[in-house]
């Protein structure tokens, strides 16, 4: 059996993999109606919300692109409160479509500092939205963001956040910490296969929405809630995820989503204490790591190409590396989804055999 332990796709379990077996039906029917409300209902309790909710037919970054073009116009001024990887692509989502983007980065590995969002936002009084992640998977960090929505709403700005590795596995209650667009993707912690994205809309986002006139056409929330009330999308959405998503979210809520958040907590600090106990480092600040993902430094002369293709092909343990200009400076550990603290003994133990092979000597 192959270990999948990257920050997504994560593994299925067999009955959300057998639910998509079952023959395709009439996406204009009852039966998917049925289904499509069910999920949406289900989909609200776990982003705890009471917002409208939307399931797209994309990856996540299309949510991400959706969040932009349903809210902005060309020229409108954007905060980027970015920490990595993914907060530099929704940036960039932004500027493709001509918003104007102000960027506030923060070293990689280290959180959003909210203090300078705060001023930022004095700074620059016509931006209109602000941009960040709430989980930063390309470096395991965990932004504060309950901190980060307080000093955005003391502006009254709008908050779009890409929390697509967060949603379902790390608490994130999108009402108490007024999120107006949520967005997340079915491949990471919803133990799903890629192919949707889920995105929850506010009020606030809803006024942004009417005046708003960046090019929208498949991604318009408009069309998304007039035929959502019909218990319909607007375009064939990828109906076997479609069966797969209403299976896997009766097993979240059945587990209970407090129960859900602890477990990725003590599965998260049993990869960090082994991490640790290898004589590896952490490269994300402790105080923000993520509980999703743990991103490891490469020290003591560790090659982690060399260590990804032993574990892959020597012991089925499949891990990724870093992105980017951290390519070949860290790997990291994806624990979200379907995952107990055995499947971090298992990656510890098959390190424990591999880092040596791969040229680390533990000082
Ligand atoms: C995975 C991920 C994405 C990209 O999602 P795709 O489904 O690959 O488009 C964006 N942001 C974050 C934080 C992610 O973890």
């Amino acid at each position: 059996m192959e270990h999948l332990r990257v920050p997504g796709p994560t593994p299925c379990p067999t009955d959300v993999l057998q639910s998509m077996t079952k023959q395709m039906i009439n996406h204009r029917g009852p039966e998917f109606g049925q289904i499509l409300n069910g999920i949406t209902a289900k989909l609200k309790q776990s982003f705890q919300t009471k917002n409208d909710l939307f399931l797209l037919t994309g990856s996540g970054t299309g949510g991400l692109e959706a969040a932009i073009v349903n809210t902005l116009s060309p020229g409108d001024k954007v905060l980027s409160a970015s920490i990595g990887v993914f907060g530099e692509r929704f940036a960039t989502i932004a500027e493709k479509f001509g918003a104007e983007v102000v960027p506030l980065r923060s070293e990689w590995g280290t959180a959003a500092d909210v203090d300078a969002v705060r001023q930022a936002l004095k700074t620059e009084p016509k931006i209109k939205a602000v941009l960040t992640t709430h989980n930063e998977t390309s470096t395991g960090v965990t932004n504060d963001l309950e901190a980060i929505s307080s000093a955005v709403k003391e502006f009254d700005k709008l908050l779009l956040v890409d929390a697509i590795s967060s949603l379902g596995s790390i608490n994130l209650p999108v009402d108490d910490w007024n999120v107006d667009i949520a967005i997340t993707g079915s491949q990471k912690g919803w133990m799903v296969p890629p192919g949707l994205a889920m995105v929850s809309v506010s009020q606030e986002a809803w006024q942004a929405h009417a005046n708003a006139t960046m090019p929208r056409f498949y991604w318009d929330f408009g069309k998304a809630k007039s035929y959502l009330e019909k218990g319909e999308t607007p375009w064939t959405p990828a109906i076997s995820v479609v069966f797969a998503l209403s299976v896997a979210l009766d097993m979240i809520l059945k587990e209970g989503l407090a129960n859900v958040f602890a477990r990725h907590a003590r599965v998260a600090q049993a990869a960090r204490d082994g991490i640790k106990s290898l004589g590896l480092s952490l490269f994300a600040e402790e105080s923000h790591a993520s509980n999703t993902v743990t991103a490891i430094a490469a020290s003591d002369g560790l090659d982690t190409k060399k260590m990804l293709k032993i574990l892959r092909e020597e012991h089925q343990v499949i891990l990724a590396g870093g992105q980017q200009k951290l390519d070949g400076k860290i790997f990291r550990i994806g624990h979200l989804g379907w995952v107990t603290e055995d499947d971090i003994e298992i990656v510890i133990s098959a390190l424990k055999k591999v880092l040596p092979q791969a040229g680390f000597r533990a000082r």
